[in-house]
């Protein structure tokens, strides 16, 4: 095993290079030399089973690891039960898909805290998610995980502490550890190597097992304001952060294999290659 690359979605010059469907993209990852890709069922969970398992094995014949991204309006905090109900669906329906596809994670937003104190927020948050656990067990799809992804505004619950809080609750829990939100959310607060080894070790002491090092990465450049994330950008887009190097160098030093998605708003498949040749680089020795 090794750590994986790839990008969420589809980058700009593929559909310019004339491509439409994403049963293409596999075999243009693969020739660009990506091992992973995430698919996006942000704006809600709509596929058919037949076009899902057509994707899945698109992507498993050219061996690119899937991982896809449940709907944006899923809250674990909600206290109205009509969204509550629409949480719980936005999940099954996701595994189910994934389930479909191929795709052993399923990447989701925590939720935000609304009027009230944080405390209370995320007390419900974590109540919420154990019920919602054990539905997702019901459908018996044990190869898919659940990853709570730490999220960029202030405002939003998805600190690192909160995202492994909940991934304390079951050993099927992975954190996504998105590291361009983080940098948003401390406003601008990964700089150095030991900023991101604060982060690692926080992992390692509260996990204690292989999630530590075969977890989930969001990776992008971002602009933010005192709120924390105001939108990512391409790695060419000059004077954003936070800087991928040290990251890389604690990734070969510690033996870690995370599966690392690029985010970035139009050249993700290039800068998750430009991220994987900085990390070869380091890890050859060169
Ligand atoms: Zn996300």
């Amino acid at each position: 095993m090794t750590a994986l690359f790839g990008p969420s979605g589809n980058s700009q010059s593929f559909y310019n290079e004339g491509h439409k469907s994403t049963t293409e993209a596999p075999e243009w990852l693969k020739k660009k030399g990506l091992d992973a890709f995430e698919y996006s069922f942000g704006r809600g969970v709509r596929i058919r089973e037949s076009t899902a398992r057509e994707i899945g094995g698109a992507f498993a014949k050219e061996g690119i690891t899937l991982s896809v991204h449940a709907p944006y309006y899923i809250n674990l905090a909600s206290t109205e039960e009509d969204k509550k109900k629409n949480t719980i669906r936005y999940f099954t329906e996701s595994v189910t898909a994934a389930h479909w596809m191929g795709a052993t994670r399923v990447i989701f937003h925590p939720g935000a805290v609304g009027s009230e104190d944080r405390d209370t927020a995320y007390g419900r948050a974590l109540e919420f998610f154990n019920e919602i656990i054990h539905e997702v067990k019901s459908l018996g799809y044990d190869e898919v995980h659940l990853c709570p992804e730490t999220l960029g505004k202030i405002n939003q619950l998805g600190t690192v502490e909160e995202v492994l809080k909940l991934c304390s609750l079951d050993r099927n829990i992975i954190p996504a550890i998105d590291f361009g939100h983080l940098h948003a959310r401390t406003v601008g607060g990964i700089r150095t190597k030991d900023d991101y080894k604060k982060i690692l070790d926080m992992m390692e002491d509260s996990l204690g097992d292989d999630r530590a090092s075969r977890f989930h990465i969001h990776f992008s450049h971002i602009e933010y304001t005192k709120q924390g994330e105001k939108k990512h950008h391409d790695l060419k887009d000059e004077g954003f952060g936070p800087d991928f190097e040290p990251l890389a160098e604690l990734m070969v030093k510690r033996n870690l294999e995370p599966t690392i998605i690029c985010e970035s708003p139009s050249m993700m498949a290039e800068d998750a290659k430009t991220m994987k040749e900085i990390y070869l680089k380091i890890k050859n020795g060169l």
